[in-house]
């Protein structure tokens, strides 16, 4: 997300996409909706939207299919869903959630995730379904250089295999890992993850957006959180839920705790990317430690504001 890299129409796209997104969610929470179904919403509509790395637009692995992760956590229950490498359910969002409300299981991968999912009448699609053109074309620039490639961030976010740390590969390449985190009226905290995963990456291969404590998490006591960025990392670090075990533990505030998770933590190990998080009191914090994440936020009665870089200057109010 290079900014040099980006159009006045490309930034406006994004802006116009998130603003979209915010504001139905926006509304149902408005409306007494739950942190749950607010998150669900949210995700559902970014995995529909082309520009984002999930649903459709979601990037190609190396074999040129599809495989995507989701997952979705209630943090009133501790209740959690999540499905991993499906590639005909047309919003992986919604199997997460039916994973976790109509099974006793917390994560379901592959063939069997989707036999479940045609079971609970979810939506299926060719795989087709998933597939843009720009994401084919940023797997045929990956697949030249033989990276795994983040969609990430713009200075592209490139893992060379075998030998990691290379230079980045393409300044055009975007963040794209979809997440959602809210707090309802009721107190209820909900985060939900939706992904592609990283363009290039192996057919099996899964991040860290599925993994609970990782990608995803939320608990009522401490915060709603959900990454984006380098999977493996992110898994190592158990990022999501590091977060949550320092503000338990040590009490530090949300935003001390997400900031040192992205800013230490995660580079410590080589880790790039950032996260979306609320507390239980309605802090925010959107760290990241790439040049720019995709986000937003709305809050009840006042107008949503989206923003790509990391200057506040650039945050858009409609
Ligand atoms: N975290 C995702 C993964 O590793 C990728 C991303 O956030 O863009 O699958």
């Amino acid at each position: 997300m290079s900014r040099s890299h980006i159009s006045a129409e490309q930034n406006a796209a994004y802006h116009a996409a998130l603003q979209a997104i915010l504001r139905p969610a926006q509304l149902l929470l408005a409306g007494g909706g739950s942190a749950l179904d607010a998150v669900s919403l949210a995700v559902e509509l970014l995995e529909d939207c082309p520009l984002f790395n999930a649903g459709h637009g979601a990037v190609f692995t190396h074999d040129e299919t599809h495989e995507l992760d989701a997952a979705v956590m209630d943090g009133a229950t501790l209740r959690a869903g999540a499905v991993a490498c499906v590639n005909h359910v047309r919003r992986p969002v919604r199997a997460a959630r039916a994973v976790m409300e109509h099974s006793a299981h917390v994560l379901l991968v592959g063939a069997g995730a989707e036999a479940f999912a045609r079971e609970q009448g979810l939506e299926m699609v060719s795989p087709d379904y998933f597939s843009t053109e720009a994401r084919r074309e940023q797997l045929r620039r990956a697949l030249a250089t033989d990276a795994a490639v983040l969609d990430h961030d713009g200075a592209a976010l490139v893992f060379r295999t075998p030998a990691p740390g290379a230079a980045p590969l393409d300044e055009g390449r975007k963040l794209g890992t979809v997440g959602a985190v809210a707090l309802d009226a009721q107190g209820n905290l909900a985060a939900a993850t939706s992904t592609g995963g990283m363009t290039n990456k192996r057919a099996g291969r899964v991040g860290d957006s599925p993994l609970i404590g990782a990608g995803t998490y939320a608990d009522n006591r401490t915060a709603a959180i959900s990454c984006t960025g380098t999977g493996e990392m992110f898994i190592r670090s158990a990022a999501a839920y590091d977060i949550c075990a320092r503000m338990a533990y040590a009490g530090m505030p949300l935003e001390a705790a997400a900031r040192e998770v992205v800013m230490k933590v995660l580079p410590a190990l080589g880790g790039r990317g950032g996260l979306i998080a609320v507390d239980a009191q309605g802090h925010l914090s959107l760290p990241f430690n790439t040049e720019g994440m995709y986000r937003g936020w709305a809050r009840v009665g006042e107008a949503p504001v989206s923003a790509i870089y990391a200057d506040a200057v650039e945050g858009f109010a409609a």
